[in-house]
């Protein structure tokens, strides 16, 4: 499991988490949801060391990662953004790749022909030899999804994932992401749908100001809110 304990962060003197604590369960999916502003990208950079948290500790099996050179635990935590961060000049194939080459050392031949094996894991089998541009939207998703997938980490955590697409294209990587979830992957989704964090979610926190104000399973969160913080957002964006 990942445990978040007590963690503060800073900008500069922009305090933006204060004493967040939450646990991530292996084999779970936590969304968070929370207006704009309310840390919920910042915790998710935190997870994946970032940016460095001002306090407090991350744990991954007991363990400290806060120790560790960031690559380590990149190496264990894969993140999928809303801008899909590919390299405009390589394949769709190529960014898959080139993760494998870079991270995990493989020679050419091999990353190739996991990258190909992950494309189609993600059902774009006859894209691989797109470049970005030539792709939609939600196709780069997927392969920005490959990219981390390949690397075969333990846990995922998806900013926004779908927040950049047009609403015909959303679908598709929602659908991807919750088959991924229904495999048993322990992920982290920082989302503003909410019918998916209801359907998928094993856990919703809810984060204002910094804070965690409220968690719970999807019924309790979106059924039976206990703040009026919660009950205020819920209402604004159902
Ligand atoms: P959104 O839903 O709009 O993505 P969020 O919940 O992800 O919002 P964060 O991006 O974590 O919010 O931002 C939390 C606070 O930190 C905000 O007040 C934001 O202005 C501030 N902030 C974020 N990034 C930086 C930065 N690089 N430097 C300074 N302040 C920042
Ligand atoms: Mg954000």
């Amino acid at each position: 499991s990942l445990e978040v304990i007590g963690l503060d962060m800073a900008y500069g003197p922009l305090q933006v988490l204060h004493d967040v604590t939450l646990t991530i369960p292996a084999g779970t999916v936590t969304c968070i949801i929370g207006p704009s502003g309310s840390g919920k990208s910042t915790l998710l950079r935190c997870l994946n060391r970032l940016v460095e948290p001002a306090g407090g500790d991350i744990r991954l099996d007991g363990e400290s990662v806060l120790p560790w050179k960031p690559d380590r635990l990149r190496r264990r935590v894969g993140m999928v953004f809303q801008q899909f961060n590919l390299f405009p000049d390589h394949t769709a194939l190529g960014n898959v790749a080139l993760a494998l080459r870079k991270v995990q050392g493989k020679s050419g031949g091999d990353a190739r022909t996991l990258a190909q094996r992950q494309l189609a894991e993600v059902g774009l089998a006859e894209r691989a030899d797109h470049r970005p541009s030539n792709l939609s939207g939600g196709q780069q998703q997927r392969v920005a999804i490959a990219r981390a997938l390949a690397l075969q980490p333990e846990i995922m955590l998806f900013d926004e994932a779908t927040s950049a697409l047009d609403p015909e294209l959303v679908k598709g990587v929602l659908t991807l992401m919750s088959e991924l979830g229904q495999r048993g992957m322990t992920m982290v989704v920082v989302t503003h749908e909410m019918n998916f964090a209801r359907s998928v979610a094993s856990q919703v926190v809810f984060m204002d100001e910094g804070r965690i104000v409220e968690t719970g399973p999807p019924d309790q969160i979106f059924g039976r809110p206990n703040s009026e913080r919660l009950k205020r957002f819920l209402s604004e964006v159902l």
